[in-house]
Protein backbone atom coordinates (compact mmCIF):
# COMPACT_ATOMS: atom_id res chain seq x y z
CA UNK A 1 0.00 0.00 0.00
CA UNK A 2 1.71 3.30 -0.87
CA UNK A 3 0.45 6.98 0.68
CA UNK A 4 0.34 10.38 -1.12
CA UNK A 5 2.74 12.26 0.06
CA UNK A 6 -0.23 14.60 0.95
CA UNK A 7 -1.73 12.88 3.69
CA UNK A 8 1.36 11.85 4.94
CA UNK A 9 3.00 15.33 5.15
CA UNK A 10 -0.30 15.85 7.05
CA UNK A 11 -0.47 13.96 9.57
CA UNK A 12 2.26 11.86 11.61
CA UNK A 13 0.68 8.90 11.09
CA UNK A 14 2.62 5.69 9.59
CA UNK A 15 2.45 4.15 6.11
CA UNK A 16 -0.25 3.24 4.91
CA UNK A 17 -2.93 5.08 7.05
CA UNK A 18 -2.39 8.81 6.52
CA UNK A 19 -4.90 9.37 4.21
CA UNK A 20 -7.50 7.84 6.80
CA UNK A 21 -9.26 10.80 8.94
CA UNK A 22 -8.69 9.55 12.27
CA UNK A 23 -12.07 9.80 14.35
CA UNK A 24 -10.83 6.50 16.84
CA UNK A 25 -7.43 5.32 17.46
CA UNK A 26 -6.90 1.74 15.94
CA UNK A 27 -4.63 -0.55 16.38
CA UNK A 28 -2.15 -1.09 13.05
CA UNK A 29 -3.45 -4.28 11.78
CA UNK A 30 -5.38 -4.40 8.59
CA UNK A 31 -7.81 -7.15 8.24
CA UNK A 32 -8.48 -9.03 5.21
CA UNK A 33 -10.87 -12.27 5.55
CA UNK A 34 -13.39 -13.25 7.75
CA UNK A 35 -15.63 -16.57 8.35
CA UNK A 36 -18.17 -16.63 11.14
CA UNK A 37 -16.89 -15.46 14.23
CA UNK A 38 -12.71 -15.50 12.49
CA UNK A 39 -10.72 -12.28 11.29
CA UNK A 40 -7.73 -12.73 9.88
CA UNK A 41 -5.14 -10.19 9.23
CA UNK A 42 -2.85 -9.32 6.11
CA UNK A 43 -0.17 -11.57 7.83
CA UNK A 44 -2.24 -14.61 8.65
CA UNK A 45 -2.91 -14.03 12.13
CA UNK A 46 -6.75 -15.07 13.07
CA UNK A 47 -8.67 -13.39 15.66
CA UNK A 48 -11.71 -14.41 17.40
CA UNK A 49 -14.27 -11.26 17.06
CA UNK A 50 -16.45 -10.75 19.65
CA UNK A 51 -17.45 -7.30 19.01
CA UNK A 52 -18.76 -8.28 15.06
CA UNK A 53 -18.64 -4.40 13.87
CA UNK A 54 -20.35 -3.64 17.38
CA UNK A 55 -23.47 -6.08 17.22
CA UNK A 56 -23.52 -5.78 13.52
CA UNK A 57 -22.89 -9.08 11.65
CA UNK A 58 -25.34 -11.13 13.32
CA UNK A 59 -24.97 -14.07 11.50
CA UNK A 60 -20.87 -13.54 11.39
CA UNK A 61 -18.42 -13.00 9.21
CA UNK A 62 -19.56 -13.66 5.38
CA UNK A 63 -22.08 -16.16 6.38
CA UNK A 64 -23.37 -18.41 3.16
CA UNK A 65 -26.92 -16.63 3.01
CA UNK A 66 -26.07 -13.40 3.05
CA UNK A 67 -23.46 -14.21 0.19
CA UNK A 68 -25.87 -15.94 -1.58
CA UNK A 69 -28.26 -12.93 -1.42
CA UNK A 70 -25.93 -10.70 -2.16
CA UNK A 71 -24.72 -13.08 -5.85
CA UNK A 72 -28.16 -13.46 -6.51
CA UNK A 73 -29.55 -9.71 -6.00
CA UNK A 74 -26.37 -7.44 -7.51
CA UNK A 75 -27.22 -10.12 -10.78
CA UNK A 76 -30.58 -9.22 -10.91
CA UNK A 77 -31.08 -5.35 -9.59
CA UNK A 78 -28.96 -3.46 -7.20
CA UNK A 79 -31.06 0.19 -6.97
CA UNK A 80 -33.55 2.09 -9.04
CA UNK A 81 -33.96 4.83 -6.55
CA UNK A 82 -36.46 5.03 -3.88
CA UNK A 83 -39.38 6.72 -6.00
CA UNK A 84 -39.88 3.60 -7.47
CA UNK A 85 -40.59 0.02 -5.47
CA UNK A 86 -38.71 -2.65 -5.62
CA UNK A 87 -39.67 -6.22 -4.37
CA UNK A 88 -36.91 -7.04 -2.06
CA UNK A 89 -37.82 -3.70 -0.14
CA UNK A 90 -41.51 -5.14 0.02
CA UNK A 91 -40.55 -8.23 1.05
CA UNK A 92 -38.20 -7.08 3.61
CA UNK A 93 -41.09 -4.25 5.08
CA UNK A 94 -43.65 -7.55 5.17
CA UNK A 95 -41.34 -9.96 6.79
CA UNK A 96 -40.63 -6.78 9.19
CA UNK A 97 -44.31 -6.35 9.88
CA UNK A 98 -44.64 -9.85 10.24
CA UNK A 99 -42.51 -10.41 13.23
CA UNK A 100 -43.00 -7.00 14.81
CA UNK A 101 -46.47 -6.92 14.69
CA UNK A 102 -45.87 -3.10 13.42
CA UNK A 103 -48.10 -2.13 9.99
CA UNK A 104 -45.17 0.15 8.17
CA UNK A 105 -41.55 0.31 7.31
CA UNK A 106 -39.46 3.43 6.45
CA UNK A 107 -35.66 2.10 5.21
CA UNK A 108 -32.37 4.40 5.81
CA UNK A 109 -28.29 3.61 5.89
CA UNK A 110 -28.01 4.06 9.77
CA UNK A 111 -29.00 3.41 12.78
CA UNK A 112 -28.67 7.37 13.60
CA UNK A 113 -31.02 8.05 10.22
CA UNK A 114 -33.75 5.76 11.36
CA UNK A 115 -34.04 7.79 14.87
CA UNK A 116 -33.97 11.07 12.51
CA UNK A 117 -36.97 9.15 11.29
CA UNK A 118 -38.19 8.66 14.46
CA UNK A 119 -38.23 12.02 15.35
CA UNK A 120 -39.42 13.50 12.67
CA UNK A 121 -42.21 11.47 12.47
CA UNK A 122 -43.01 11.84 15.65
CA UNK A 123 -42.67 15.72 15.57
CA UNK A 124 -45.30 14.94 12.84
CA UNK A 125 -47.60 13.58 14.83
CA UNK A 126 -47.25 15.76 17.65
CA UNK A 127 -48.05 18.78 15.03
CA UNK A 128 -51.03 17.23 13.95
CA UNK A 129 -52.44 14.80 16.91
CA UNK A 130 -51.04 16.98 20.07
CA UNK A 131 -51.68 20.31 19.30
CA UNK A 132 -47.52 21.46 18.16
CA UNK A 133 -45.97 19.14 20.83
CA UNK A 134 -42.55 18.28 19.92
CA UNK A 135 -40.61 17.34 23.12
CA UNK A 136 -39.20 13.76 23.13
CA UNK A 137 -38.27 12.76 26.80
CA UNK A 138 -35.02 10.40 26.62
CA UNK A 139 -32.72 9.09 28.99
CA UNK A 140 -29.89 9.97 31.04
CA UNK A 141 -26.56 7.87 29.04
CA UNK A 142 -29.02 6.42 26.22
CA UNK A 143 -27.19 6.38 22.79
CA UNK A 144 -29.71 7.24 20.03
CA UNK A 145 -26.30 8.31 16.65
CA UNK A 146 -23.94 10.88 16.37
CA UNK A 147 -26.61 13.01 13.92
CA UNK A 148 -26.97 16.82 15.61
CA UNK A 149 -30.77 15.41 16.47
CA UNK A 150 -29.91 12.17 17.71
CA UNK A 151 -26.85 13.18 19.72
CA UNK A 152 -28.84 15.57 21.53
CA UNK A 153 -31.63 12.85 22.01
CA UNK A 154 -28.85 10.78 23.98
CA UNK A 155 -27.89 11.56 27.04
CA UNK A 156 -23.90 10.44 26.74
CA UNK A 157 -22.25 12.82 29.25
CA UNK A 158 -18.83 13.20 27.22
CA UNK A 159 -20.93 15.03 24.55
CA UNK A 160 -22.51 17.32 27.17
CA UNK A 161 -20.34 19.99 25.46
CA UNK A 162 -20.11 18.71 22.15
CA UNK A 163 -20.63 20.13 18.71
CA UNK A 164 -23.05 23.01 20.30
CA UNK A 165 -26.02 24.60 20.56
CA UNK A 166 -27.88 21.34 20.42
CA UNK A 167 -31.13 20.26 18.90
CA UNK A 168 -33.48 21.54 21.53
CA UNK A 169 -36.62 19.27 22.53
CA UNK A 170 -35.23 16.35 24.11
CA UNK A 171 -35.05 16.34 28.55
CA UNK A 172 -33.61 13.48 30.10
CA UNK A 173 -35.14 11.01 32.41
CA UNK A 174 -33.46 8.39 34.20
CA UNK A 175 -33.37 4.78 33.37
CA UNK A 176 -35.55 2.79 35.56
CA UNK A 177 -37.11 6.00 37.28
CA UNK A 178 -40.82 6.31 36.13
CA UNK A 179 -41.28 9.34 38.30
CA UNK A 180 -38.35 11.40 36.60
CA UNK A 181 -40.61 10.43 33.40
CA UNK A 182 -43.79 11.89 34.73
CA UNK A 183 -41.89 14.67 35.83
CA UNK A 184 -40.90 15.56 32.73
CA UNK A 185 -44.28 15.43 30.72
CA UNK A 186 -45.60 18.64 29.69
CA UNK A 187 -47.95 20.33 27.30
CA UNK A 188 -45.11 20.29 24.30
CA UNK A 189 -44.26 16.40 25.12
CA UNK A 190 -44.88 14.02 22.29
CA UNK A 191 -43.64 11.08 22.99
CA UNK A 192 -40.82 9.25 25.08
CA UNK A 193 -37.63 7.30 23.77
CA UNK A 194 -35.70 4.76 24.78
CA UNK A 195 -33.26 1.64 24.26
CA UNK A 196 -34.66 -1.65 25.71
CA UNK A 197 -31.11 -2.38 26.95
CA UNK A 198 -28.48 0.83 26.97
CA UNK A 199 -26.50 -0.71 25.04
CA UNK A 200 -23.30 1.99 24.14
CA UNK A 201 -23.60 3.01 28.37
CA UNK A 202 -22.08 -0.38 29.02
CA UNK A 203 -25.10 -2.70 29.05
CA UNK A 204 -27.90 -1.53 31.28
CA UNK A 205 -31.39 -3.26 30.72
CA UNK A 206 -34.59 -1.39 30.58
CA UNK A 207 -36.47 -3.49 33.57
CA UNK A 208 -39.43 -5.29 32.02
CA UNK A 209 -41.71 -3.49 34.58
CA UNK A 210 -40.00 -0.37 33.66
CA UNK A 211 -41.19 -0.90 30.31
CA UNK A 212 -44.44 -2.24 30.90
CA UNK A 213 -45.00 0.99 33.13
CA UNK A 214 -43.55 3.21 30.67
CA UNK A 215 -46.14 1.95 27.91
CA UNK A 216 -48.96 2.25 30.20
CA UNK A 217 -48.53 5.73 31.15
CA UNK A 218 -47.46 6.93 27.24
CA UNK A 219 -51.32 5.13 26.62
CA UNK A 220 -52.74 7.37 29.61
CA UNK A 221 -51.06 10.77 28.84
CA UNK A 222 -51.56 10.41 24.62
CA UNK A 223 -47.71 9.76 24.28
CA UNK A 224 -46.03 8.07 21.50
CA UNK A 225 -43.28 5.14 22.90
CA UNK A 226 -40.66 5.21 20.88
CA UNK A 227 -38.29 2.08 21.21
CA UNK A 228 -34.70 2.00 19.63
CA UNK A 229 -33.84 -1.45 18.72
CA UNK A 230 -30.85 -0.84 16.81
CA UNK A 231 -28.81 -2.55 18.97
CA UNK A 232 -31.44 -5.18 20.91
CA UNK A 233 -32.99 -6.06 17.66
CA UNK A 234 -32.78 -8.63 15.17
CA UNK A 235 -32.22 -11.41 17.33
CA UNK A 236 -29.71 -10.20 19.86
CA UNK A 237 -31.56 -10.44 23.11
CA UNK A 238 -32.84 -14.06 22.06
CA UNK A 239 -36.13 -13.28 20.88
CA UNK A 240 -36.41 -11.41 17.73
CA UNK A 241 -36.87 -8.03 19.02
CA UNK A 242 -36.13 -6.88 23.22
CA UNK A 243 -39.52 -5.28 23.71
CA UNK A 244 -40.56 -9.12 23.55
CA UNK A 245 -39.07 -9.76 26.99
CA UNK A 246 -41.89 -6.99 28.28
CA UNK A 247 -45.07 -8.71 26.45
CA UNK A 248 -45.22 -4.58 25.03
CA UNK A 249 -45.39 -3.37 21.82
CA UNK A 250 -44.16 0.23 21.09
CA UNK A 251 -45.49 2.68 18.64
CA UNK A 252 -42.09 3.18 16.78
CA UNK A 253 -39.10 1.37 16.65
CA UNK A 254 -36.30 1.44 15.05
CA UNK A 255 -33.77 -1.05 13.66
CA UNK A 256 -30.14 -1.19 12.74
CA UNK A 257 -26.98 -3.07 12.76
CA UNK A 258 -27.84 -6.95 12.47
CA UNK A 259 -30.76 -6.29 10.19
CA UNK A 260 -28.06 -5.62 7.08
CA UNK A 261 -25.80 -8.43 8.61
CA UNK A 262 -22.62 -6.10 7.76
CA UNK A 263 -24.56 -4.05 5.45
CA UNK A 264 -25.42 -0.82 5.98
CA UNK A 265 -29.33 -1.16 6.32
CA UNK A 266 -31.56 0.70 8.90
CA UNK A 267 -35.45 0.73 9.59
CA UNK A 268 -38.35 3.10 11.11
CA UNK A 269 -41.42 1.15 11.50
CA UNK A 270 -44.37 2.29 13.24
CA UNK A 271 -48.09 1.45 13.99
CA UNK A 272 -50.35 2.51 11.58
CA UNK A 273 -52.08 5.09 13.12
CA UNK A 274 -48.78 6.79 13.72
CA UNK A 275 -47.86 6.65 10.11
CA UNK A 276 -48.31 10.31 8.88
CA UNK A 277 -45.72 11.23 6.85
CA UNK A 278 -46.80 12.95 3.79
CA UNK A 279 -44.50 12.91 0.26
CA UNK A 280 -41.97 14.62 0.36
CA UNK A 281 -42.01 14.56 4.54
CA UNK A 282 -39.46 11.93 4.17
CA UNK A 283 -36.54 10.49 2.07
CA UNK A 284 -33.35 9.63 1.05
CA UNK A 285 -30.94 8.27 -2.02
CA UNK A 286 -30.11 5.34 -0.94
CA UNK A 287 -33.53 4.36 1.33
CA UNK A 288 -34.94 0.82 0.17
CA UNK A 289 -32.52 0.03 -2.28
CA UNK A 290 -32.84 -3.60 -3.62
CA UNK A 291 -28.92 -4.83 -2.64
CA UNK A 292 -29.38 -3.79 0.85
CA UNK A 293 -33.23 -4.98 1.80
CA UNK A 294 -32.17 -8.21 -0.29
CA UNK A 295 -29.47 -8.94 2.22
CA UNK A 296 -31.95 -7.47 5.20
CA UNK A 297 -34.70 -10.27 3.61
CA UNK A 298 -31.92 -13.27 3.90
CA UNK A 299 -30.76 -11.82 8.03
CA UNK A 300 -34.35 -12.30 8.72
CA UNK A 301 -34.94 -15.47 6.91
CA UNK A 302 -32.38 -16.93 9.22
CA UNK A 303 -33.33 -15.60 12.27
CA UNK A 304 -36.88 -16.98 11.85
CA UNK A 305 -35.76 -20.34 10.76
CA UNK A 306 -37.31 -22.73 13.30
CA UNK A 307 -34.64 -23.32 16.07
CA UNK A 308 -32.60 -19.82 15.96
CA UNK A 309 -33.67 -18.34 18.63
CA UNK A 310 -33.86 -20.65 20.97
CA UNK A 311 -30.46 -21.21 19.82
CA UNK A 312 -29.45 -17.77 20.73
CA UNK A 313 -30.83 -17.79 24.50
CA UNK A 314 -29.00 -21.27 24.72
CA UNK A 315 -25.56 -20.07 23.88
CA UNK A 316 -26.64 -16.93 25.82
CA UNK A 317 -27.55 -18.60 28.90
CA UNK A 318 -23.91 -20.54 28.14
CA UNK A 319 -22.25 -17.43 27.41
CA UNK A 320 -23.31 -15.97 30.82
CA UNK A 321 -22.28 -18.62 32.76
CA UNK A 322 -19.02 -18.89 31.60
CA UNK A 323 -18.67 -15.33 32.44
CA UNK A 324 -20.10 -15.30 35.71
CA UNK A 325 -17.30 -18.14 36.47
CA UNK A 326 -14.27 -15.43 35.25
CA UNK A 327 -16.03 -12.86 37.55
CA UNK A 328 -15.60 -15.25 40.24
CA UNK A 329 -12.15 -16.25 39.65
CA UNK A 330 -10.81 -12.91 38.97
CA UNK A 331 -12.97 -10.97 41.28
CA UNK A 332 -15.62 -8.96 39.09
CA UNK A 333 -18.92 -7.51 39.71
CA UNK A 334 -21.01 -9.93 37.93
CA UNK A 335 -22.95 -9.97 34.77
CA UNK A 336 -25.58 -7.89 33.35
CA UNK A 337 -27.65 -8.28 29.76
CA UNK A 338 -29.46 -10.62 27.79
CA UNK A 339 -29.27 -13.01 25.27
CA UNK A 340 -26.05 -12.46 23.19
CA UNK A 341 -25.77 -8.86 24.76
CA UNK A 342 -23.93 -8.99 27.86
CA UNK A 343 -21.42 -7.35 29.89
CA UNK A 344 -18.73 -8.28 32.34
CA UNK A 345 -18.31 -5.53 35.54
CA UNK A 346 -14.75 -5.80 36.34
CA UNK A 347 -15.06 -3.96 39.56
CA UNK A 348 -11.92 -1.77 38.50
CA UNK A 349 -10.85 0.68 35.50
CA UNK A 350 -8.56 -1.74 33.73
CA UNK A 351 -11.17 -2.24 30.93
CA UNK A 352 -9.75 -0.46 27.91
CA UNK A 353 -6.13 -2.07 29.24
CA UNK A 354 -7.87 -5.98 29.16
CA UNK A 355 -9.02 -5.14 25.61
CA UNK A 356 -5.54 -4.40 24.13
CA UNK A 357 -4.08 -6.79 26.02
CA UNK A 358 -6.73 -8.85 24.74
CA UNK A 359 -6.13 -8.15 21.21
CA UNK A 360 -2.79 -9.28 21.09
CA UNK A 361 -3.42 -12.69 22.18
CA UNK A 362 -6.12 -12.20 19.32
CA UNK A 363 -9.13 -11.30 20.84
CA UNK A 364 -11.55 -8.23 19.39
CA UNK A 365 -13.89 -7.85 22.79
CA UNK A 366 -15.16 -4.13 23.69
CA UNK A 367 -14.76 -1.90 26.81
CA UNK A 368 -17.56 0.63 26.59
CA UNK A 369 -16.54 1.79 30.08
CA UNK A 370 -13.30 2.09 31.76
CA UNK A 371 -14.73 -0.99 34.15
CA UNK A 372 -17.05 -2.99 31.88
CA UNK A 373 -16.16 -5.04 29.08
CA UNK A 374 -19.40 -5.64 26.40
CA UNK A 375 -19.97 -9.27 25.29
CA UNK A 376 -21.61 -8.66 21.39
CA UNK A 377 -20.63 -12.30 19.27
CA UNK A 378 -22.11 -13.46 16.02
CA UNK A 379 -25.76 -14.89 16.84
CA UNK A 380 -24.03 -18.05 15.81
CA UNK A 381 -20.86 -17.99 17.95
CA UNK A 382 -20.17 -21.98 19.51
CA UNK A 383 -19.94 -23.24 22.92
CA UNK A 384 -15.99 -24.12 21.79
CA UNK A 385 -15.38 -20.13 20.43
CA UNK A 386 -16.93 -19.26 24.37
CA UNK A 387 -14.41 -21.39 25.84
CA UNK A 388 -11.51 -19.92 23.79
CA UNK A 389 -12.51 -16.57 24.34
CA UNK A 390 -12.59 -17.03 28.13
CA UNK A 391 -9.63 -19.20 28.10
CA UNK A 392 -8.19 -15.80 26.97
CA UNK A 393 -9.38 -13.36 29.28
CA UNK A 394 -8.43 -15.94 31.84
CA UNK A 395 -4.78 -15.93 31.07
CA UNK A 396 -4.83 -11.84 30.74
CA UNK A 397 -6.77 -11.27 33.82
CA UNK A 398 -4.16 -13.91 35.44
CA UNK A 399 -1.58 -11.93 34.04
CA UNK A 400 -2.22 -8.44 35.17
CA UNK A 401 -3.14 -8.80 38.85
CA UNK A 402 0.75 -10.74 38.93
N1 LIG B 1 -29.02 3.51 18.53
C1 LIG B 1 -28.37 2.57 19.22
C2 LIG B 1 -29.05 1.92 20.38
C3 LIG B 1 -27.07 2.20 18.88
O1 LIG B 1 -26.42 1.27 19.59
C4 LIG B 1 -26.46 2.83 17.76
C5 LIG B 1 -25.07 2.50 17.38
O2 LIG B 1 -24.28 2.01 18.16
C6 LIG B 1 -27.18 3.79 17.05
C7 LIG B 1 -28.45 4.10 17.46
C8 LIG B 1 -26.58 4.49 15.87
O3 LIG B 1 -26.51 3.62 14.78
P1 LIG B 1 -25.54 3.97 13.55
O4 LIG B 1 -24.14 3.95 14.08
O5 LIG B 1 -25.82 2.90 12.55
O6 LIG B 1 -25.93 5.32 13.06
Amino acid sequence: MTRSPAAAAATDLPDPFAALMQITSRPSVVFTEGRGSWLRDEDGKDYLDFIQGWAVNCLGHCPDAIVAAMMTQAGRLINCSPSYYNAPMIRLAELISRHSGLDQTFFTNSGAEANEGAIKLARKWGETQRAGAYEIITMDHGFHGRTLATMSASGKPQWERLFEPKVPGFPKAGLNDLDSVERLIGPNTVAVMLEPIQGEAGVFPAANEFLRDLRELTRREGLLLILDEIQTGIGRTGTFFGFEHAGIAPDIMTLGKGLGGGIPLAAMVAHRDVCCFAPGDQGGTFNGNAFSTAVGCAVMEEIAKPGFLATVVQTGLYLSASLEGLSRRHHGGGVRGKGLLLALDLAREIGPDVAAKAFQRGLLINAPRADTLRFMPALTVTRDEIDHMIGILDQVLADMAA
